[in-house]
């Protein structure tokens, strides 16, 4: 989290103000979600991620539930109705993120492999020409950035082009906002917010007006798109704080000079970590270099049995949480929007300071 965002959230902790300055007199969470308060806060995050992220006006934003993972089974109880039967959709696997969303959807649909990394233990995106595309497929789903495994794609496939004319539906929760989307690839995208947007408990999606009003019957109305999307976001009771932070880090972002400066920032921060690995011996990352994330840096050590020194020592420097994932190991920096260049090479200063007390 931005630490101007935290701060201002501490100072209107018990007294909101408004834009004008002028005081509410309640606190965030003690907001009615349909008061004039509130509905101004929700107004103010939608305006602010629709304008940092340029999303046509042919796109719904709802601000709901669930997480990621809910998603994983609210996407297709969504988009493969509205009759029953199970209708095919075209899953790319390019790390555990987009494995579990085609496991979750084989519940509600025929969930077809159209491409896959894992034999080769999933360290590049396959090249969209060789995807096995469905025939009326409802739906092709990627996760555009591979949390755990360090992937991403760095331009969003052009279904169109390869022929096909079912929806692009992206897995974006690890690198929303760090960079600009192409929505005239995308019919369907969604993110937890807990990685660039603010608190866990708030989910984004950003679908297209027509893929609205397809859901299956056995679909629950508070995760009906289309019931959220004709209610602004407050079908039911949204998550309201996550959803006030939100807006606070959009005006943030916007005042890091929008979008194009942050994935200028993010470039820079990501080079630097990658050049430190690739020209040390003891650090390594398999990750195909046209495809490595700039969110999610694993990287290994040529001895494992020196992780937890590194751990122990990189604690003692202040750098924290860089234990990677537990299913594949080794170390992990996430370094998000709001992790400044400093943290990046404080944390390289410390790799570099690590290998020479270990040559
Ligand atoms: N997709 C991606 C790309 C993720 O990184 C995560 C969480 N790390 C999820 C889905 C699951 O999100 P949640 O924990 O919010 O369900």
């Amino acid at each position: 989290m931005p630490l101007e965002v935290l701060e201002r959230a501490a100072s209107d902790m018990t007294n909101w103000h408004d834009a004008d300055g002028k005081p509410s007199g309640m606190g965030v969470m003690e907001m009615s979600h349909r008061g004039k308060a509130f509905g101004s806060i929700v107004q103010h995050a939608e305006a602010g991620l629709r304008s940092l992220l340029a999303v046509p006006e042919a796109f719904h934003i709802l601000f709901m539930q669930g997480g990621g993972l809910g998603q994983n089974a609210i996407v297709p109880m969504n988009l493969c109705g509205p009759d029953s039967g199970k209708p095919a959709v075209d899953f790319v696997l390019t790390g555990s993120w987009s494995q579990k969303s085609w496991l979750e959807a084989a519940k509600y649909s025929q969930s077809h492999i159209a491409a896959s990394t894992q034999e080769s233990g999933f360290h590049h995106i396959p090249e969209p020409a060789s995807w096995q595309l469905s025939p009326g497929a409802r739906y092709v789903h990627i996760c555009s950035n591979e949390t755990i495994h360090g992937v991403e794609f760095h331009t969003l496939p052009d279904l169109r082009a390869l022929g096909s004319d079912a929806p692009l539906v992206v897995d974006f929760s690890s690198h929303v906002a760090s960079r600009p989307v192409d929505w005239s690839r995308v019919g369907l995208a969604f993110a937890g917010a807990q990685k660039n947007l603010g608190p866990a408990g708030l989910t984004l999606v950003v679908v297209r007006d027509d893929l609205l009003g397809a859901a299956l019957d056995i679909c629950p109305s508070a995760f009906n798109f289309k019931n959220i999307a004709d209610n602004a976001s407050l079908f039911n009771t949204p998550p309201t704080y996550g959803i006030y932070i939100a807006g606070l880090v959009f005006d943030w972002l916007e005042r890091q000079g929008g979008i194009a400066a942050i994935e200028a920032r993010n470039r820079g921060k990501a080079a630097l970590l990658y050049q430190a690995i690739d020209a040390s011996d003891l650090y390594s990352n398999p990750v195909e270099p046209a495809c490595r994330s700039r969110m999610n840096i694993p990287f290994f050590l040529r001895e494992p049995a020196l992780e937890s020194a590194f751990l122990q020592g990189a604690e003692q420097a202040g750098l924290l949480q860089l234990k990677g994932h537990k299913s594949v190991g080794g170390l992990r920096a996430s370094i998000y929007n709001a992790m400044p260049l400093e943290g990046v090479q404080a944390l390289v200063a410390f790799m570099r300071s690590f290998e020479r007390t270990r040559a």
